[in-house]
């Protein structure tokens, strides 16, 4: 089975990614797996400009074909903040509890609440010239927190009236989610590189 290197250091989007993909003829295994230890910086200024930074800096450690993604969550009334900066919204350190009641707190009496999750996904190879899709979801900012499952924004992001992200099950997120989406174009580009 072909192996596919995941650029990620972040074990719940692997984990998702790993669901997500059970049913390809592919095995997704982490940068660690494959006995790459690089510290890879974001630097770049949209999603899409992240995710090609991660994937080509695997590119010189492996023969394998590289997924890398970039997402986060882009809220309208705040000029789409967190947006690139989600997992470093104040600090990287600091509990999604704190950035999620932040996030509230920033809306607290707008009415104009929408937003969505983005993600865009990289798959490159030596030799290969790198591809780029984005997925998306749209949704609205709650007004509280609310749900169990999933991880980072998913409690404060509701995808209709009184349901958010976090209380879906995993395989209902993993059909609808960013990633999902990102990963069905991914998936038509994989089948042309077999
Ligand atoms: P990345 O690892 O730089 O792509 O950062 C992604 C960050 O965006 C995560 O740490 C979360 O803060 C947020 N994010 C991305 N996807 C999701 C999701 O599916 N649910 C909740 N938060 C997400």
């Amino acid at each position: 089975m072909q192996k596919l290197v995941f650029a990620t250091k972040n074990l719940d989007k692997l984990k998702e990614i790993k669901e997500m993909t059970s049913s390809w003829d592919v095995e997704i295994i982490s940068m660690t797996d494959a006995g790459i230890d690089i510290e890879i910086e974001e630097t770049g200024h949209s999603f899409e400009e992240n995710s090609i930074i991660k994937a080509e800096a695997l590119k010189q450690y492996t023969e394998c074909i590289i997924l890398a993604d970039d997402s986060g969550l882009e809220v309208d009334y705040l000029n789409k903040e967190p947006g690139i900066y989600s997992a470093r919204y104040l600090g990287e350190d600091t509990s999604f509890e704190l950035k999620n009641k932040d996030i509230l707190r920033r809306l607290d009496g707008v009415i104009d609440r929408t937003a969505r999750f983005v993600c865009s996904m990289s798959i490159a190879q030596k030799g290969k010239q790198t591809v780029t899709v984005i997925g998306t979801i749209e949704g609205h900012i709650g007004h509280e927190i609310k749900g169990v499952n999933g991880f980072g924004y998913d409690p404060i992001f509701f995808i209709d009236s009184d349901k958010s992200l976090a209380e879906v099950t995993s395989s209902e997120k993993n059909s609808i989610s960013h990633r999902a989406h990102a990963l069905e174009l991914i998936k038509s580009i994989l089948d042309k590189w077999h």
